[in-house]
């Protein structure tokens, strides 16, 4: 499985997110994204054994729990040299960071190889692109980010297609460790 973390967008931000993928991708001559498979990535993963699917089970719950739900705003075009343009952030929300982090550190603790850069959010807006994209400033695009989700890529000639495998709620309130028993069914009741 070729497995990475991602966040999507909401439906609105998509909306705005495809109106400038395309204008982006004609700018430059370049590729918009399957409008389905605009998102920002956490971690990449590779290629994940089956029997791995677990740790990053527990890895995603775990990192997911600890963080409320926050906004995010992405405003800033930016680029490779290999024609990639993408959609990234002023700043990188606190939350942001410190989900980003919590997963980082969840890997390591599970054996999964990390990445050493430094975290900047970014969402890939065009590919294959002849022209030099225009960098600087566009109309902001902001979502809440309220989940978490782990997807499977499977690599094919008209591009990746993406399917959400695993997803959790920001913020959730960690399972306890012991349940109370539940209450007693009564007769006649
Ligand atoms: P395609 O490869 O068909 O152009 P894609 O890059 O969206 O599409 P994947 O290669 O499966 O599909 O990548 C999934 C996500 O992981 C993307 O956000 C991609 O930028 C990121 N990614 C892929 N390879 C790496 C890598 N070696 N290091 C970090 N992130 C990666
Ligand atoms: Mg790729």
């Amino acid at each position: 499985h070729r497995l990475f973390f991602a966040l999507w967008p909401d439906a609105p931000a998509r909306a705005a997110l495809v109106r400038l993928a395309h204008e982006i991708a004609h700018h430059g001559h370049g590729k918009a994204p399957r409008e389905d498979n605009l998102h920002v990535t956490l971690a990449f993963l590779g290629a994940v054994a089956a029997d791995r699917l677990g740790a990053l089970e527990r890895v995603g719950r775990a990192a997911a729990a600890c963080i409320a739900p926050f906004g995010l705003s992405l405003e800033r075009i930016g680029g490779t040299g290999f024609g990639i343009a993408w959609l990234s952030s002023d700043g990188v929300p606190t939350s942001l960071a410190e989900l980003h982090a919590a997963l980082a550190a969840g890997l390591a603790r599970e054996g999964f190889p990390t990445e050493r850069r430094m975290f900047r959010p970014h969402l890939t807006l065009a590919r294959h692109c002849a022209r030099a994209v225009h960098r600087g400033a566009v109309e902001p695009v902001r979502w809440t980010v309220e989940r978490l989700t782990l997807v499977e890529s499977t690599l094919a000639p008209g591009g990746s297609r993406y399917r959400n495998l695993v997803e959790w709620p920001l913020g959730a309130t960690p399972e306890p460790a012991s349940r109370p028993p539940p209450p007693t069914p009564r007769a006649g009741v």
